[in-house]
């Protein structure tokens, strides 16, 4: 018996689910992004910045999974949104069961784009797939420049790179086209978004890009 193996069918179990998953929500016209990072990287901030921007415009449910708290939850709750917390007791990633479970209890019929903020780490999250329609790896400038050689995986299967916290680059000795090209040298396909959830900067052209993606996928024909 080996690891690898127990490890495979976890993940195909996994996979089945997230299909199921993607069914049903491109059943309802739902866009959902996946936004995966490392602790601390700002993705809570980002959907905060992003819900300001967006949430007249496009009607939005927030999925936010987190380790041992509600406090994300909390903030995300606090703009009017549906929100659903995955607490994963320990866990460190979402699995597409935890999503299936949580898609009871969001009315897909009155969501235009779902956001799922995932538990904060760069390594497993990359390999489990939830059933969102696109990745969106956030990458803060205080990581450094190196992060997208170290964790591969993570920027290989995102479609997008949003670039946080550009407002402290001149603090720090991360070099921004670095950590770009980088990341576009794993993923050449990366859609890349530079700014400050802080003093948003950037933001508009992020937001921009969200609320054209949620028409186009709305005008695909449903699977
Ligand atoms: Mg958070
Ligand atoms: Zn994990």
């Amino acid at each position: 018996m080996s690891l690898l193996t127990i490890e495979r069918k976890v993940l195909e179990r996994n996979d089945a689910i997230a299909e199921k998953n993607r069914e049903t929500l491109h059943k309802h016209g739902v866009f959902c992004v996946n936004i995966v990072s490392s602790p601390g990287s700002g993705k809570t901030t980002l959907i905060e910045r992003t819900l300001e921007g967006v949430k007249n415009l496009i009607r939005i449910a927030v999925i936010e999974g987190d380790v041992q708290t509600d406090l994300d939850a909390r903030r995300i709750a606090a703009y009017g949104v549906p929100t659903v917390q995955i607490v994963t007791n320990g866990g460190c990633h979402l699995e597409a069961h935890l999503i299936a479970d949580a898609l009871n209890g969001i009315s897909l019929a009155d969501a235009d784009l779902l956001l799922i903020e995932n538990v904060g780490n760069l390594v497993c999250p990359a390999s489990y797939d939830l059933g969102e329609e696109i990745k969106v790896v956030v990458l803060s400038v205080t990581e450094g420049d190196d992060k997208p050689l170290k964790y591969p995986a993570m920027f290989r299967n995102a479609a997008v790179l949003v670039v946080n916290k550009i407002d402290l680059l001149p603090y720090l000795r991360c070099s921004i086209d670095t950590l770009v090209a980088n990341a576009l040298g794993i993923n050449p396909r990366l859609k890349v978004f530079r700014l400050s959830s802080a003093t948003s900067e950037g933001v508009e052209a992020w937001t921009s890009w969200l609320v054209e993606s949620v028409a186009r996928h709305r005008k695909e024909p449903s699977a």
